[in-house]
């Protein structure tokens, strides 16, 4: 095992802060990945603050990992020395459920192994994130990423990304449909680039009349004022799909009266038990749906790459210098941040 540099929390109250931990010695289809930048998600900053009362400290975050091949195992065929990868939030699973079988890991029948935070299935060691010098991942769970994209930029596209793409085109998304996207972060600002990409008329509820250029900037066509009784009206029964990013209890009524007879409201950020209550009728009456979705297993995160290299799709970030990740986190807190925080991983190396 080797000691590598990272940033992490000892307590629910230290912050973070420069750490050691240590990194796994590679097996023969390990690849070992020099981590160049790092995303900064939302979940980050809940396990850091034990927001879900799960997180085992101490906790190095990061599963927005993007860097470069340092080393592979003897039975690594699909990376080599020098190439740009990927991590996303799995580094691993059972490998041998019906879920993992399909590619769908994130459904993993005896629960998949997070990329922080998580005991691997294997050895039973903790896992620990990209607020790394480097990672030791397990190839089925690595990710190619084109050299078109922006490595940066791309950062984000393993969580954020494929969290808004997987539901998009699993529950079907096609041109001409018209898909909403509820909330403005970073899950939604990247579900107004995908609906816009597979062709889709996009329209972002938003609270509040500020958002306008913003939206129209993301490529979205069309905006409503969700606080306004006469707009949302005035959109009952128009949309195929909505998805809805948002991660606190709000009310789901509306929304599910804005969806068309077979429409279907994908929600992908909301944990918590639904308040105020859904009203069942509007749902029975028009066969409308109400879904979930979690992340993307890695069949379709580099499916979702591929894509965003084939239509230039990449996150809106601000860079940042490790050192200034508390503040970063309160930025967050604060939502102001457009739309995703991404840690130069060069700036822990200067340490
Ligand atoms: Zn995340
Ligand atoms: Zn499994």
């Amino acid at each position: 095992m080797k000691p590598i540099h990272a940033y992490g929390a000892e307590s629910e109250t230290s912050g973070v802060h420069p750490m050691t931990v240590e990194r796994r010695d590679p097996r023969p289809d390990d690849v070992l990945i020099e981590i160049d930048y790092c995303g900064v998600c939302h979940s980050d900053l809940h396990f850091v603050n034990n927001d879900w009362g799960m997180t085992d400290y101490p906790v190095v975050p990061g599963h927005e990992i993007v860097g470069t091949v340092t080393a592979v195992g003897d039975d690594v065929t699909r990376f080599e020395v020098g190439q740009r990868v990927g991590v996303g939030c799995l580094v691993d699973s059972c490998r041998d459920c019906p879920s993992c079988d399909e590619g769908l890991e994130q459904y993993c029948l005896k629960g998949f192994v997070g990329t922080y935070n998580g005991e691997d299935l294997h050895d039973g060691r903790k896992t620990y994130g990209g607020y790394s010098e480097r990672i030791v991942v397990s190839e089925r769970f690595v990710l190619d990423i084109p050299d078109s994209l922006d490595p940066a930029a791309a950062a984000p596209l393993l969580c954020a990304g494929i969290t808004t793409y997987s539901p998009l085109r699993h529950f079907g998304v096609k041109a001409g449909d018209r898909v909403a996207i509820v909330g403005m972060g970073g899950l939604g600002h990247m579900g107004i680039k995908f609906a816009r990409a597979m062709g889709a008329e996009v329209t972002v509820f938003s609270r509040s009349e500020g958002k306008r250029s913003e939206i129209e900037r993301l490529g979205a066509h069309h905006m409503v004022i969700s606080t306004d009784e006469e707009q949302m009206e005035a959109v009952a029964g128009r949309f195929d799909y909505i998805l809805n990013t948002v991660p606190v209890q709000h009310d789901l009524n509306p929304y599910v009266a804005a969806l068309k007879p077979d429409g279907t409201m994908i929600l992908v950020g909301l944990l918590e038990p639904i308040e105020p209550a859904l009203e069942a009728g509007p749902i029975v009456f028009a066969r409308r749906r109400l879904a979930g979705s979690l992340i993307g297993g890695l069949p379709e995160t580099q499916e979702m790459l591929d894509f965003c290299a084939e239509h230039d799709i990449v996150s809106d970030i601000e860079m940042l210098d490790i050192k200034n990740i508390n503040e970063a986190y309160k930025r967050m807190q604060d939502s102001d941040v457009r739309y995703r925080f991404v840690i130069d991983m060069n700036s822990l190396k200067g340490d």
